[in-house]
């Protein structure tokens, strides 16, 4: 049996005059999608694409479920041109559900408009094939289920169901960000947020050796290839943090110093989203969950960047991050224990009122911008 998988994206995206830049990319990142399944190939069919060529359908379709863009899937069966075979395809597929639907309905659409009958003719004489042989009841308003016959010139094919797709937009329509991934629970569901919205994603982390296993650093790149078939990062920085924040940590008053390091993690962050091409950076702080992100703090360290930064969750509780995390499939490899470098050299009465007065005042002892541009430039990349 030849199987198929119908792909269709939100129409609603597509009105302006960037839809064949939106479509460009869609298909590329359905081709990337495939790439690993021998045989498979893509093809736009009819505003919708048709996946064909397929050998294992549970891996291709969930590899292909992982595109951002997508707004439903559907297994399909492809037939000849032929109702018989549509009614017998359409039969087998209902059997293997788990449950007899309690009513359904079938629509035809015939895009060879050669062939005939035409399409609700089709849908009565499908419809009967399977009454007759399931005595399930039409209903033509609210079915339960609903079989969909395609009829066309290069392919036809019958589906009886649609998974929900991811959404979004497809990743490398919306710019470039710069992530600041650590190997925690919150910042790869930032990623992926991101993602979803067709941004591309370069990810810089920081961890500290030797006050650090190698494990801190082993983490975040395992977190990156997890977010890799959802579009990103395509790249990851690694800084060696330790020796920097050994100076942070001597700073006066002692309370200052998370929010030294979290200023020198943004300076260093956005030297290398101007590399990168990036316009904007991204963390996965959330209001008050820490008491380096209470809004007092985040303003203080917002002060050291000029671009942008991005807080997709910034109105999330932890777990509702943490329902995301286990979606995306990082929840696991997030959670294993490791000492990050904001938890190094921790002062024992953290800042939670920055001010960015006492800030620039302790930081006049010191050239956070050098520090930065040294950090960047003895980091090491990583690319996916
Ligand atoms: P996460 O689960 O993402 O680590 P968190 O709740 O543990 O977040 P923090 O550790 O305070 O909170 O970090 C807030 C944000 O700062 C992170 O989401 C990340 O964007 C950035 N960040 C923190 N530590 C690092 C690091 N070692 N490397 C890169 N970015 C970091
Ligand atoms: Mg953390």
């Amino acid at each position: 049996m030849k199987y198929a998988l119908i792909v269709r994206y939100g129409e609603i995206f597509l009105k302006g005059k960037n839809r064949h830049v939106f479509l460009n990319q869609f298909r590329t990142n359905l081709g990337k999608a495939i790439k690993p399944f021998e045989g498979v190939k893509v093809h736009a069919y009819h505003g919708r694409y048709l996946i064909d060529g397929i050998s294992d359908l549970e891996a291709t379709k969930s590899a292909v479920l992982k595109v951002f863009g997508i707004s439903s899937i559907s297994e399909a069966m492809v037939i000849g041109q032929s109702i018989e075979e549509a009614g017998a395809r359409a039969l087998e597929m209902i059997a293997a559900l788990p449950q007899l639907p309690t009513s359904f309905r079938v629509r035809a659409n015939r895009s060879d408009k050669t062939f005939r009958p035409n399409s609700p003719e089709i849908g009565r004489l499908v419809g009967s094939i399977i009454h007759l042989a399931t005595k399930i009841p039409v209903n033509l308003t609210t079915p339960d289920l609903l079989v969909e016959v395609e009829i066309g010139n290069e392919v036809c094919f019958v589906t009886i169901s649609r998974d929900a797709g991811p959404g979004g937009l497809p990743v490398g329509v919306s710019g470039h960000v710069e992530l600041l991934l650590s190997g925690g629970i919150d910042s790869p569901v930032a990623a992926w947020l991101l993602l979803k919205r067709g941004v591309r994603l370069s990810a810089v982390t920081f961890y500290s050796p030797p006050y650090v296993e190698e494990t801190a650093r082993d983490k975040v790149i395992e977190l990156c290839r997890i977010l890799r078939p959802w579009g990103g990062p395509e790249r990851l920085h690694v800084v060696a943090f330790g020796s920097a924040q050994k100076i942070l940590r001597d700073c006066r008053p002692s309370k200052l110093a998370v929010l030294l390091y979290r200023r020198l993690m943004v300076k260093v962050a956005e030297l290398f989203a101007r590399a990168d091409g990036a316009k904007v950076l991204a963390t996965g702080e959330s209001i008050g969950q820490v008491a380096s992100q209470t809004l007092a703090n985040m303003a203080v360290v917002e002060q050291a960047a000029t671009l942008p930064i991005f807080r997709p969750l910034i109105t999330y509780d932890k777990s509702e991050a943490i329902a995301l995390a286990e979606r995306i499939g990082t929840f696991k490899t997030s959670i294993i224990p490791c000492q990050d470098s904001c938890t190094l050299f921790l002062p024992p009465r953290p800042e939670t009122r920055g001010k960015i007065e006492e800030i620039l005042a302790a930081e006049s002892h010191l050239d956070l911008d050098a520090m930065a541009r040294e950090l960047f430039e003895s980091a090491e990349t990583i690319t996916f």
